[in-house]
């Protein structure tokens, strides 16, 4: 506003003779909004109107010929003189709004926006100033400039190095840490080229055309948002991120936000690995836990778990229980490392037969156990196991045949538990190692009768033994030099109500119960009290007496023997005791040392069963033994005479040449008699010469053998 307003303002005297333009002027003056006052040169107030009395609280008459100052917050009057100069100056300063601070009659202090312009009045240049009061604005301006100064100070502390870059290349914000993670001189700043800073960034990265690929594709793209992990050269790692930088939602340029991130993915690393390493931890002992640690199977507890967890959902699930047959000479024989390997193989061999759906566990020693779940047919897997199992397997260079027993059993009625189910497996089990071993049987109902049975016959037997009813047979076993009975075996029989009971039906839980103790001195006692007589009257002549390897566990079992003999009035040189080679390996040297101590007292030990055990005829002299029995099965296995089996034959020669007797066992017919005979067999035992006898009918025995030896001299007659 340049309009001349006299000193002493017109509107004391309104429409005082003037026109209707000054009226109008005029009015505006002293009822409009803003506040107007002139200045002299010194800064002295002439004129003011009534908006600005209202304005500062003051009476025109207080204010007129007052200095300006009065009207302003102090540190502001040197400021307002600097206006004046410089409008006289004809600066444009001050003719545009500018910011003041007014000061309230009342002390209180108000915003301004102060405007000025010089006028000329009748008493020479004045400067006319337009106030208005800002304070409804203030609070916005207050909050914008906070936001603002809070901007440059975040810019500068924050640990993040940032660049703005403008949609046209040039660098319009960059901070000191920026400068610093990247080693940065300022010069390359004052470039100005943007690529400039990329191309050092690059060259310090262990990628740096990745990241030239990142940033292209960014400029390509002004609204892009990313996140991307940098890694230098020299280890450190940092945090990219990128965004529009926008002005009222227009992309003006791009911000560039890295963050070291080095200690942060160090540790991350570092927790991630102990993670990864507890987890591995937690995995090896949940491993562990249901892990046979031999040969990796699963074991008891977790065959129990997934059983369990079987039979909880409809649909077929089977138990297959095997247990190796004669694993145990295995162990004995070639030693618990040559046994693991056994076992180890077994198991590689199951898994290979089931598969992965089925579950295959070592429930302890030689016994595992095969989980089929949902699996149609079982016997197709029992029969694989059976065969594939039964196939011959090299352990420290001796070829051996592992032998099995399996026992199959199949969910019945619903509500079964996992144990019943391995409970009837098992049952089956030992109905197939009756059944004759390598083969596989499905439990029944009827083989819990059989169970049942077995508990009664442990029962029965050990009542036989108190009410002595265990008596002994006499097989003659005849010399093929003196061709006459120069031998009987004691053989073992139980009365049982009346019926005579073999030994292959009561022996087996007779050691299963220890009760073969007791059975075996009967049998000594009986047959000594007997024999005693004949005996005396040949010392050629000798009793031959079966001893379970149970029995020799026993420390006093030489002291026994030999208490019974010298009770019986039996000389120790005209007893034999059979054993079989398996007692020769019980990890027990006590055993052994039996052995040695009934031969030092002259007793005979003779080699039961030859042929039919683990151990090869190497280890044949070895042994503390004075004479084999050859097993029957080779010699039902002459029948014309005309065979060449040069196992039994060199079977023969090899115990001679180590100064061992040599009987032969099974003998039925002449031709087998002369074939044995031929090949000089010492003693000859069989039904050919007698079956066994009880003791009232040994004579007969006798009798019966010298008439079958003496028919074996007339010629055979041909076929
Ligand atoms: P072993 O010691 O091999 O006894 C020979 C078995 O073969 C006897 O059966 C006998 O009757 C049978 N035998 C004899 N000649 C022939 C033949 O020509 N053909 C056939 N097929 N068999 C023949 P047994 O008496 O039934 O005894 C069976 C097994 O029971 C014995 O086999 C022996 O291992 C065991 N045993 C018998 N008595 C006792 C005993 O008092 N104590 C111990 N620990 N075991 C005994
Ligand atoms: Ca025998
Ligand atoms: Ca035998």
């Amino acid at each position: 506003m340049t309009t001349a307003l006299p000193v002493d303002s017109s509107y004391e005297r309104p429409g005082a003779g003037i026109d209707v333009e000054q009226g109008l002027a005029e009015t505006l003056l002293t009822q409009g909004p803003d506040a107007l006052l002139l200045l002299t040169t010194e800064g002295i107030i002439s004129f003011l109107n009534p908006a600005a009395e209202r304005l500062f609280g003051y009476s025109k008459e207080e204010l007129i010929g007052v200095a300006h100052s009065r009207l302003l917050v102090e540190d502001d009057r040197g400021g307002f003189l600097r206006v004046w100069s410089r409008l006289g100056g004809g600066s444009s300063f001050g003719t545009r709004p500018f910011p003041g601070l007014g000061l309230h009659r009342e002390g209180r202090e108000i915003p301004l926006e102060i405007t000025c312009s010089l006028v000329t009045t009748p008493a020479g240049t004045s400067m006319a100033v337009a106030v208005r009061d800002t304070s409804h604005r203030q609070d916005d301006d207050a909050g914008r400039r906070s936001a603002v100064s809070l901007l440059d100070a975040t810019f500068e502390t924050t640990a993040d190095a940032i660049v703005v870059v403008s949609n046209t290349g040039q660098i319009t914000g960059v901070n000191e840490q920026y400068l610093k993670l990247w080693g940065m001189p300022r010069e390359i700043l004052a470039e100005d080229d943007a690529y400039a800073l990329v191309k050092f960034i690059a060259k310090q990265l262990v990628a740096p055309d990745c990241f030239k690929a990142k940033v292209a594709e960014l400029y390509a793209d002004h609204e892009l948002h990313s996140h991307d992990l940098l890694e230098f050269q020299d280890g450190r790692t940092v945090e990219l991120y990128s965004r529009p930088q926008k002005v009222a939602d227009e992309v003006v340029g791009r911000i560039w936000n890295f963050r070291d991130v080095t200690t942060r993915t160090m540790a991350q690393d570092q927790a991630r690995r102990a993670l990864d390493e507890l987890a591995q931890q937690a995995d090896q002992l949940k491993a562990l836990a249901f892990q046979d640690p031999l040969t990796g199977l699963a074991n008891r507890m977790l065959f129990n778990e997934r059983a369990t967890a079987a039979l909880e959902s409809p649909g077929p699930v089977a138990v297959l229980l095997l247990d190796l047959d004669d694993f145990k000479e295995v162990n004995d024989i070639l030693g618990h490392h040559a046994g693991d390997q056994m076992l180890v193989e077994i198991s590689r061999r199951l898994q290979n037969c089931v598969g992965p759906h089925g579950t295959v566990a070592r429930l302890g020693g030689d016994e595992f156990v095969v989980l089929l779940v949902g699996c149609g047919d079982s016997d197709a897997v029992a029969q694989r196991i059976v065969s594939t199992l039964n196939a011959p397997v090299s352990i420290e260079g001796t070829l051996m045949r592992p032998g099995l027993s399996l026992g199959v059993a199949t969910r019945g009625t619903e509500g079964m538990s996992s144990s019943e189910l391995l409970r009837q497996a098992d049952v089956a089990m030992y109905a197939a190692k009756e059944a004759g071993k390598n083969c596989y049987v499905h439990f029944q109902p009827e083989m819990l009768a059989t169970l049942l049975e077995r508990t009664q016959l442990t029962a029965g037997l050990r009542r036989a033994v108190e009410l002595g009813q265990i008596t002994v047979f006499y097989q003659p076993v005849i010399s093929t030099n003196r061709r006459e009975v120069i031998q009987f075996e004691a053989l073992a029989r139980w009365e049982r109500d009346g019926v005579l009971m073999a030994p292959d039906a009561f022996i087996q839980t007779a050691e299963r119960s220890g009760l073969i103790r007791d059975i075996g001195a009967e049998v000594l006692r009986q047959s000594c009290t007997e024999l005693q007589s004949w005996l005396a009257e040949d010392p050629g002549r000798t009793l031959a007496v079966n001893v379970s390897g149970v029995q020799l566990q026993h420390k006093d079992f030489a002291e026994r023997v030999l208490d019974i003999a010298a009770w019986s009035r039996v000389d120790p040189h005209q007893l034999v005791l059979e054993v079989t080679e398996s007692v020769f390996f019980d990890a027990d040297s006590h055993v052994i040392q039996q052995l040695i101590t009934l031969r030092a007292a002259g007793i005979r030990v003779a080699l039961d069963d030859f042929g039919t055990g683990y151990s090869s005829l190497g280890r044949l002299q070895e042994l503390p033994v004075d004479a084999v029995k050859i097993d029957k099965s080779f010699v039902s296995m002459l029948h014309t005479g005309e065979e060449r089996l040069p196992i039994l034959t060199s079977m023969i020669h090899m115990a001679h040449s180590l100064g061992l007797r040599v009987t032969a066992e099974g003998i039925e017919t002449p031709t087998q008699a002369r074939y044995l005979m031929e090949h000089e067999c010492d003693a000859l035992q069989g039904y050919l010469f007698s079956r066994p006898v009880p003791g009232a009918r040994r004579a007969a025995a006798v009798t019966q053998s010298a008439e079958a030896i003496a028919a074996l001299q007339e010629p055979a007659v041909a076929l």
